[in-house]
């Protein structure tokens, strides 16, 4: 079985503005990188528009339907989120790309797979758009995999910023339990530790709030001492990754310090996770990342791990910061996980 990649050109018809760092560059970077140093063992597909049904289990109808009355045209949906004429479109295939991919999975018709899609979605809420997103991929996809038998399903969202409409889509559920990795206090705001779910939820969101500056050592203690043991508790059936590359130290938006081997050591850990839990089932989906060079190296890296052919380690030397942003996040979550992990 292949690692399945979702990659297209007509993703790099969203413009969303001169200057604007969510660029057509990022994606045709990574396709460079992967042309001039192809990886045995994958493939790459080609994405189709997600359907109205599928966005719905997502969205208001008032949402989906302002996006998709804004094709062939341009606007202006928040300060940061633009469209220009083909966004509806790219914003379709992205969800597509994304529910397509996840479906591969679970259908074991993929090893694994990474949809390297534009626009992003982990800010996108139910009934808006938001920080550089128009539909939640990740959380459409999820939903997908619900449809398609996944009792329940890990979203570990490693993105430099907090996935604030992930986190409200399923906030209030067990089914979808969402871990978030994150620089704060930072945009959007969101991410607190002590935003642990709601009602019957409580638990099953779980925030690490990172101040800037951390390391792939940091983010290896975050990843062995809170997302694993969390995760493997949760046993998911399917494992679902909002893959940000804006922490690393080459980016011009976000603030930490990981590298190409940090992103490489987060894909390896998700890997062995999903081997153990769900027969190998796991899905990267592209959320942010700035610095063209950085995107395009550190997707590579993390391609190569999913198609067998590297795994790194995180390396050791946690700093006292990412150990109290644990510790904050451990007490918030109280013994809804410790008889478990
Ligand atoms: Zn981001």
């Amino acid at each position: 079985m292949t690692t399945r990649l979702w990659c297209d050109s007509r993703f790099e018809l969203h413009v969303a503005g001169p200057m604007h760092p969510e660029s057509p560059g990022r994606l045709a970077a990574i396709r460079s990188v992967l042309d001039r140093a192809p990886i045995a063992g994958t493939t790459v597909e080609v994405p189709r528009h997600a359907t109205r049904e599928e966005l719905l289990a997502v969205h208001r109808e008032a949402h989906v339907d302002h996006v998709l009355s804004l094709q062939g045209r341009s606007a202006q949906l928040d300060p940061d989120t633009a469209m220009s004429p083909g966004s509806a479109d790219a914003a379709l295939l992205a969800a597509g790309a994304a529910v397509d991919a996840t479906v591969a999975v679970l259908e074991g018709r993929a090893a694994n797979a990474f949809a390297l899609v534009r626009p992003p979605g982990h800010h996108a809420e139910a009934d808006q758009a938001m920080g550089f997103c128009l539909f939640n991929n990740v959380a459409v996809a999820a939903e997908a995999a619900r449809r398609h038998g996944a009792e329940r399903v890990l979203v570990l969202d490693w993105d430099v910023h907090h996935g604030n409409g992930t986190q409200h889509v399923f906030e209030a559920r067990r089914d979808v339990l969402f871990c978030s990795s994150h620089q704060f206090p930072y945009y959007p705001g969101t991410g607190a530790p002590d935003e642990t779910g709601v009602g019957e939820g409580t638990g099953y969101t779980v925030n690490v709030a990172l101040p800037g500056g951390r390391t792939d050592a940091d983010y290896g203690a975050v990843f062995h001492d809170v997302f694993l043991p969390i995760a493997r508790a949760h046993r998911p059936d399917v494992v679902l990754v909002s893959a940000g590359f804006d922490p690393h130290r080459a980016d011009p938006i976000g603030g930490m310090n990981v590298t190409e081997r940090g992103f490489a050591a987060m894909t390896s850990v998700m890997k062995q996770l999903a081997d153990e839990v769900c027969r190998g089932r796991l899905v990267l989906l592209l959320e942010g990342g700035y610095d063209l060079d950085a995107l395009g190296q550190s997707v590579h890296a993390c391609v190569e791990v999913l198609a067998g052919r590297r795994r790194d380690e995180f390396p050791d030397g946690a700093s006292p910061e990412a150990r109290a942003a644990i510790a904050a996040t451990r007490a918030a979550l109280g013994n809804v996980w410790s008889a478990r992990t």
